[in-house]
């Protein structure tokens, strides 16, 4: 007898202490026993063991000659339906129910958890969820539609510097149109990011998968930062698996893209110290290969919470010192989303104040060299031998310089002859390649760069092969 009201008493204490609704029930729904919180919540009072649960969950169970039909899904299961309360109002719930059968008789427990105010907060969410998918669509249209705007305008400006360019100015004048025309390659490059932003995004992106050489153009890249290193006295190795085809198939100019921006970042954001480059074999099979580049730099490093964010557009970890370097927080996104489009992953490892190793790989096709193309093996030969065929090249500055008036000799005579042959594709690739080892200071030879592009581009034979000669003057002038 004793035990069997401490048992009562534990009982009573565990079903009124909860917060689910706790109701039994027999063979004809209605109530025989309950818990505080379901008088409470229901709002019945004691009045609940005159209910009918067939009241409180007539979406589930209805009566049906004085017996009980009840949805088979809550049998046993739990189930998102409605109870209602004493005025008819109503509440979501979490309904359970069980049906027990002893001695003839049916003890039916139904237990439900009122889960209304998470039902309110996740359609919250929800709403917020579309509220921001609808406005970063409307930031997207007005970016695409600005970007529209910008590019006409810039481009203009371009050319009109690039005609002013061409004529015959004084130092001062020229100076002035310089500064424009460099002014308008930055905006370019921004609207061009904003623009491979939206566009990759909108699945716009198109890749051009053409025959390249990898080693050139690795050297490309590096000999085009050659300048803003040596500016900073940082120390760049390179360092390239010899096992890496000459040739490969993909799309050279994103890929040239992606390790562009790794190596701005890694220059933008070292003081001092040194920045690698190392490019090896992922996977090799007879048709393709996954290449590995990485980046490895000595300069501020990024915080473990932004390692992940920094990949999303328009975000820069810690925006009051990153604002300082420049940039809007676009690259890396890019990035990823060319690497994703490309078969690859991209990925962070840094320690704040110490420096960052950004990784990445890509798919590429193999391809057999061509012998035809002599002229561009020339080229190969000529600017790659320094970082292919050592195992780890130290690209410092000083080392190099010496080589380079003459290599670019080289190119300058390449481009005389395409000039001569009136190949202007040619000729043009050339002399933008030629364009691109200039020093931008070194404001001669970049006029005279500009000049000599521009008379490529309206084919003029004689103009341009004059150009060129003066270009090889002038540098001759400043080896
Ligand atoms: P941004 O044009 O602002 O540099 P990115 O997308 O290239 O845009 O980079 C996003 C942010 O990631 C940068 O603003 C910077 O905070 C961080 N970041 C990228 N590269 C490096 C790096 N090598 N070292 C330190 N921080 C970096």
């Amino acid at each position: 007898m004793k035990i069997r009201s401490i048992f009562k008493q534990k009982y009573k204490l565990m079903v009124n202490n909860t917060k689910e609704i706790i109701l039994f029930f027999q063979r004809n729904g209605l109530i025989t026993d309950c818990n505080e919180a379901a008088k409470d919540i229901l709002e019945y009072g004691d009045d609940i063991m005159k209910a009918n649960i067939s009241d409180i969950f007539r979406d589930v169970v209805r009566l049906k000659d004085n017996g009980l039909i009840i949805d088979s899904s809550f049998n046993n299961m739990t189930n998102e339906t409605t109870a209602y309360k004493l005025d008819q109002t109503s509440i979501c719930v979490e309904l359970k129910i069980i049906l027990i059968e002893k001695h003839k008789r049916l003890i039916g427990l139904c237990i439900a958890s009122d889960i209304t105010l998470q039902k309110k907060l996740i359609g919250k969410v929800k709403h917020v969820r579309n509220d921001m998918k609808r406005l970063l669509k409307l930031r997207d249209i007005a970016v695409n539609n600005i970007i529209h705007e910008l590019r006409t305008p810039v481009s203009r400006i371009m050319c009109m510097a690039e005609i002013i360019l061409d004529a015959e100015l004084n130092s001062k004048q020229s100076d002035n149109i310089n500064i424009i025309y460099q002014n308008c390659k930055c905006m370019n490059a921004l609207i061009n990011d904003l623009f491979d932003n939206v566009r990759i995004k909108n699945n716009k992106l198109i890749l051009k998968e053409k025959k390249f050489n990898t080693y050139l153009m690795i050297d490309k890249v590096i000999r085009f930062y050659r300048y803003n290193i040596e500016k900073k006295h940082l120390k760049l190795i390179v360092n390239i698996s010899e096992d890496i085809p000459v040739y490969l198939i993909g799309d050279e100019f994103r890929l040239t893209q992606i390790i562009d921006n790794l190596l701005s970042n890694a220059i933008k954001f070292t003081h001092d110290g040194e920045i690698k480059l190392n490019v090896s074999m992922n996977a090799n099979n007879s048709h393709k290969v996954v290449l590995l580049f990485t980046v490895i730099d000595t300069g501020i490093g990024i915080d473990v919470q932004d390692k992940d964010k920094i990949f999303m557009s328009y975000y820069q970890a810690d925006g009051s010192i990153t604002r300082s370097y420049g940039g809007v927080g676009l690259g890396l996104s890019i990035c990823r989303m060319l690497v994703k489009a490309m078969g690859g992953r991209i990925s962070v490892e840094s320690t704040k104040g110490k420096g960052s190793a950004f990784s990445f790989t890509v798919s590429l096709k193999k391809a057999t060299a061509y012998n035809e193309e002599l002229l561009k093996a020339t080229i190969f030969k000529d600017t790659s031998d320094s970082i292919a065929m050592t195992k780890e090249y130290d690209y410092s500055i000083k080392e190099n310089y010496s080589n380079m008036p003459i290599k670019d000799k080289t190119i300058l005579e390449m481009l005389k002859a395409a000039i001569e042959k009136e190949d202007w594709q040619y000729a043009e690739q050339l002399a933008l390649r030629e364009r691109e080892l200039i020093t931008p200071e070194d404001k001669i030879i970049t006029n005279k760069m500009l000049q000599l592009l521009f008379s490529i581009r309206k084919e003029e034979r004689e103009l341009s092969i004059k150009r060129v000669e003066e270009l090889y003057e002038i540098k001759n002038m400043h080896p």
